[in-house]
């Protein structure tokens, strides 16, 4: 059930505080995608939500490329990455934002879409939004269309979800 799952995610994360500055408690991501089983339960139960609703994945440098991949391969449907500025080797589509710790760039490549497809959006924490927020402005700039936005685990305090408007915004964990 979700219920479960959810509890396979809130024990394989860890908090590391003050990383990587001082008063962000980080969420770490590695002890859930070092385990086998648990790493299973999630990417079934993700793509078992999205099967037939979605034509290609967009994963979000870095972890959402190894949940993104994963999700995308059971699917049997492609992954198209989001990279921080600089990284890709194409003509690229770019978008600025604000985050918890910092400022960032990331960007697409202009042609990684077929008009009109059909985009679930993975990563592993929405903090303030904005990375999923300038993720999806660059999907609709590119031409396709974003379904969803599937992360492993949600900040709510932090309101990301606000920053989203109306986008159906799902997370496995919510604290
Ligand atoms: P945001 O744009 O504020 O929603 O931040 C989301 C992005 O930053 C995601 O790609 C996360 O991987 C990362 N991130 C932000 N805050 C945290 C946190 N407290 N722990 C782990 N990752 C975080």
């Amino acid at each position: 059930s979700r219920a479960d799952v959810a509890e396979v995610v809130r024990t394989h994360l860890r908090d590391i505080p003050d990383f990587p500055t001082p008063g962000v408690v980080f969420k770490d991501f590695t002890p859930l995608i070092a385990d086998g089983p648990a790493m299973k339960t999630l990417v079934m139960d993700i793509a078992g939500r999205y099967a037939g609703r979605v034509d290609v994945v967009v994963g979000i440098e870095a972890r959402g490329f190894i949940l993104g991949a994963a999700v995308a391969y059971e699917l049997g449907l492609g992954m198209v990455p989001i990279r921080k500025a600089g990284k890709l080797p194409g003509q690229t589509l770019k978008e600025s934002y604000s985050l918890e710790y910092g400022h960032a760039e990331i960007e697409v490549h202009t042609d990684a879409f077929e008009p009109g497809q059909r985009v679930l959006i993975i990563d592993d924490v929405l903090a303030t939004g904005g990375t999923a927020e300038a993720t999806a402005a660059l999907v609709e700039r590119a031409g396709a269309h974003v379904t969803a936005i599937e992360v492993v685990l949600e900040l709510a305090f932090l309101g990301g979800r606000r920053r989203l408007g109306g986008r159906d915004v799902n997370a496995i964990l919510t604290v």
